[in-house]
C-alpha cells in the first residue's frame, strides 16, 4: 500500500493565509499544508476538499485511475462536491463514493445535473464495505457535520491503514472495533496543538497522545505502526517544537506530498 499525503493541514490550511503568528511564519517557507486528504495506490482517495484534486496534480499524481473516494464527513475541507463536475468533463466511467448520509446529501444536487452515474455507497458506523479491492470498516468519529461523521479502517488484504480525521477522543465502540487490529499506519488528526479548551470534537497535543495510548492498549498501534499527525492547524507550535512533542508519543509529521510505503 502506497499512501501519498495530498494534504496535512486543517480546514484553513497551514499557514492560515490571514495570520502572522509564529507557527504560520515558520511554516511559510516550508510550503503550505493543504486541508487533509490522502491518495492510496492511485486508486483510492480519502477525503476530497476543495484543494485535494489540485494538490494531486501539483504533486505529480494523476487522478485518472481513481476508482473510489471515501469521505469521512460533510465539512467543506473534506467534501467539496465540485470534484464530481470537473471529473465528469473527462471521465465517463463510474466512480464509487463512500460516505455517511450528510456527504451523500451534499453530493446529490450536483450529480442530478451531471448525468453520469456515480456509485454512491451510503454508510454508517459499524458497516463494512468492499470496493476496488479494499475493505472499509466504517468507524464512529467523535465529530459531527450536519449529522454523522465517520473514520475508515482501510484493508487491502495485506496492509491496514486507519484514516482518523476529524475526531476528538475516540468513542469506545471505535476502540473496540479496532482491538487486536495490527495497524501498519495511522493518519490521526491533531488540529489544535497547544490550544486546549476548544471543541472536544478535535484533538490537541495532549488528547492526541491520550488517543495513541488508547490505541496501543487495545493492540491496534504497535511499535511497527507508522503514526502520522495530520489536520494540523496553527494552534500547533513551530515545526521543530511540534516534531519533538510528537516524538515523545511515537508520532511524526510529514510535509504534503510525502509518500508512505506500507
Ligand atoms: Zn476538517
Ligand atoms: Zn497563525
Amino acid at each position: 500500500m502506497r499512501v501519498v499525503l495530498l494534504g496535512t493541514g486543517s480546514a484553513d490550511g497551514l499557514p492560515n493565509p490571514w495570520c502572522d503568528c509564529a507557527t504560520c511564519v515558520d511554516q511559510q517557507p516550508r510550503g503550505r499544508r493543504a486541508p487533509t486528504s490522502a491518495l492510496v495506490d492511485g486508486r483510492l482517495q480519502l477525503d476530497s476538499g476543495p484543494e485535494a484534486p489540485g494538490q494531486a496534480a501539483r504533486l505529480g499524481h494523476s487522478l485518472a485511475g481513481l476508482e473510489v473516494i471515501a469521505i469521512g464527513h460533510a465539512h467543506h475541507d473534506h467534501c467539496d462536491p465540485a470534484f464530481t463536475l470537473y471529473r465528469s468533463w473527462v471521465a465517463p466511467q463510474p466512480l464509487t463514493v463512500i460516505g455517511p448520509a450528510p456527504v451523500m446529501a451534499s453530493l446529490r444536487p450536483w450529480l442530478t445535473d451531471i448525468g453520469i452515474e456515480f456509485d454512491l455507497r451510503e454508510v454508517t458506523a459499524g458497516d463494512v464495505v468492499e470496493a476496488s479491492g479494499y475493505r472499509f470498516t466504517v468507524l464512529a468519529a467523535n465529530h459531527s457535520a450536519f449529522g454523522e461523521a465517520v473514520l475508515y479502517l482501510v484493508d487491502d488484504g495485506e496492509r491496514r491503514l486507519l484514516y482518523a480525521t476529524d475526531t476528538g477522543l475516540l468513542p469506545a465502540s471505535t476502540l473496540a472495533a479496532l482491538a487486536g487490529t495490527r495497524l501498519d499506519a495511522v493518519l490521526l488528526e491533531e488540529t489544535f496543538g497547544t490550544l486546549t479548551g476548544l471543541t472536544s470534537e478535535h484533538l490537541h497535543l495532549a488528547t492526541f497522545a491520550q488517543t495513541l495510548a488508547a490505541l496501543r492498549e487495545v493492540g491496534a498501534v504497535t511499535d511497527d505502526t507508522q503514526v502520522v499527525a495530520v489536520h494540523l492547524g496553527h494552534g500547533n507550535p513551530p515545526l521543530a517544537e511540534l516534531e519533538a512533542e510528537l516524538a515523545r508519543c511515537g508520532a511524526r509529521v510529514h510535509p504534503d506530498g510525502t509518500v508512505l510505503e506500507l
